[in-house]
């Protein structure tokens, strides 16, 4: 099947638009240039959400804290985005009530006015009133938190999806639309032909072997790795967040928590998600020579530290670091301000970034997930030949997710079902991706590796790099485990 769609990739006449990279922003072009009826390619250097689109906090969000910046047109456009997602894919989404608690007197009342503003801006989009808590209705509601000095609390609605559940359904959605997507295939280059198309370079990561394919636009939606196939000065400020992963007793709740102020000024959650408690997350400015494409961003030490000592504040019984069941780092590809203004990175803007160069080469990026179709309709509107004036697509249009069983091992037919019809090419697909084991205990994904190897091999043809999995498992692991 892979070889069939590799060859379809070189055809002469070539494509409409070609897509490079597949997270949550190419996809979302790939899946709404498809359904317009043009031809499209996406090519993807690993797989499919391996960057930063499947690290998030798995939030479908306003963004409380871009209010307090003052950043309201963001705001407003990310709440009515929140709600179209949980509209495009209503089994990967659903409304999440967040618990702000109060420890001194004047939070309940400056919480709840902020809060109903944010309710006020989502206008038909909300999802739930803000609603205030008295002391003893804290504490009844809420049993895992801290009682001391506890004042009371204040809870409002956002929304939780399954990041890599959503972005195999729109990778799906698109190749049933009939675009052709592919991963492992990496562009090296981009170049303008005498005729005006656009050529990509790639190169087969499995096979090491070379290829072209050509396109009338191209959109390069590579995330933090933008500026490689980019000529000018770099776009993107990339900035390190961390989650952390412990049982469910720490904050046995189906509600989330959101500690709005962190020491050093940021916001962290403490989300339920699959039978876990994913805790998060940080902002760690990083340097682009650091994190080339296909290395894997690890937690620094100092990171796990300053999560665990802000959940401690919180929690009444607060996990320490052998509580940790997974831990993982993603990178944000902020959009770089203007003029350097010094700011810290929690304090560039989240909103996204286009940039048409003299080839004719569109790149985009910056934003996030919730905004993704938003992001994907500017992209497209700003395609030099072929600009396409697209709407967001209607209910229900994805085909439904993966199997239901993303926090544990999956069964030898579900891994030949993903081999079949979600591209999973490696142990990591299945367990990082398809399965969120890696993501949930790494010694439970280490278990499963073995058995997952061999069933993938025997339907792919190939080696499913069992190696490279445990070689990424235990990296995860020491960066929890050691403090450097
Ligand atoms: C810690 C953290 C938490 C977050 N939480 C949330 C949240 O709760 N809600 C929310 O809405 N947003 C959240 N975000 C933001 C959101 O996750 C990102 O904005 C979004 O995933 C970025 O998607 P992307 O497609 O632009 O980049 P990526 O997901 O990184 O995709 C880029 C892809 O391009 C591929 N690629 C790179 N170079 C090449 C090449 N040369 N050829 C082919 N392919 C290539 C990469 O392999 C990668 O898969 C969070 C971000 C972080 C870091």
């Amino acid at each position: 099947m892979r070889e069939r769609s590799l060859a379809a990739l070189s055809r002469p006449e070539g494509f409409d638009l070609a897509v490079v990279g597949g997270g949550s922003t190419g996809l979302a072009v790939a899946l709404l240039a498809a359904r317009a009826g043009r031809s499209v390619a996406l090519i993807e250097a690993h797989d499919f959400a391996s960057g930063t689109s499947s690290r998030s906090t798995k939030l479908l969000h306003g963004g409380v804290r871009y209010l307090a910046q003052g950043e309201i047109s963001l705001v407003r456009e990310a709440l009515q985005q929140r709600r179209k997602l949980i509209e495009l894919a209503p089994d990967l989404a659903h409304p999440l009530r967040f618990v702000m608690p109060a420890y001194r007197w004047w939070e309940r009342w400056f919480y709840g006015v902020g809060l109903t503003a944010y309710d006020w801006l989502a206008g038909d989009s909300s999802l739930g009133r803000t609603e205030q808590y008295s002391l003893a209705a804290t504490r009844n509601r809420y049993p895992g938190l801290q009682v001391s000095g506890l004042r009371g609390a204040v809870s409002y609605c956002d929304a939780q999806f399954d990041d890599t559940g959503l972005a195999i359904a729109m990778a799906r959605g698109a190749a049933q639309a009939g675009a052709l997507v592919l991963n492992r295939l990496q562009a090296t280059q981009v170049t303008r032909m005498p005729d005006g198309d656009l050529a990509i370079e790639f190169s087969d990561r499995e096979s090491g072997a070379g290829g072209q394919l050509r396109a009338r636009d191209v959109v390069n939606a590579t995330g933090v790795w933008v500026d490689r196939l980019r000529s000018a000065p770099p776009m993107v400020q990339p900035s390190q967040g961390v989650h952390i992963v412990v049982e469910r007793r720490f904050f046995p709740s189906d509600e989330a928590l959101l500690l709005p102020r962190t020491a050093d000024g940021r916001v962290l959650f403490i989300v339920p998600w699959l039978k876990h408690c994913v805790i998060g997350t940080t902002d760690t400015p990083r340097d682009l020579a650091e994190v080339a494409p296909g290395t894997e961003p690890l937690p620094f030490s100092s990171e796990i530290d300053l999560i665990l000592t802000e959940v401690s504040r919180v929690l009444s019984h607060a996990p320490g670091r052998t509580d940790i069941l997974s831990a993982w780092a993603g990178l944000r590809p902020l959009v770089k301000p203007r003029a350097d203004s010094g700011s810290a990175t929690h304090r560039i803007s989240r909103e996204h970034s286009i940039e048409v160069d003299s080839r004719g080469l569109v790149t985009i990026t910056g934003g996030k997930w919730t905004t993704c179709l938003v992001m994907a309709t500017d992209a497209l509107n700003a395609l030099p030949n072929y600009p396409l004036k697209t709407q967001c697509p209607d209910h229900g249009v994805l085909p439904s997710g993966l199997p239901d069983m993303a926090h544990r091992a999956p069964t030898e037919p579900e891994v030949v079902w993903l081999a079949n019809h979600t591209w999973a090419r490696s142990v990591e697909d299945v367990l990082a991706r398809r399965s969120r084991l890696l993501f949930l205990n790494v010694d439970a994904a280490l278990k499963a590796a073995p058995a997952v190897a061999r069933t993938l091999a025997s339907c792919t043809g190939r080696d499913a790099d069992l190696e490279g999995f445990i070689r990424i498992a235990k990296a995860w692991k020491d960066s929890f485990q050691s403090r450097q």
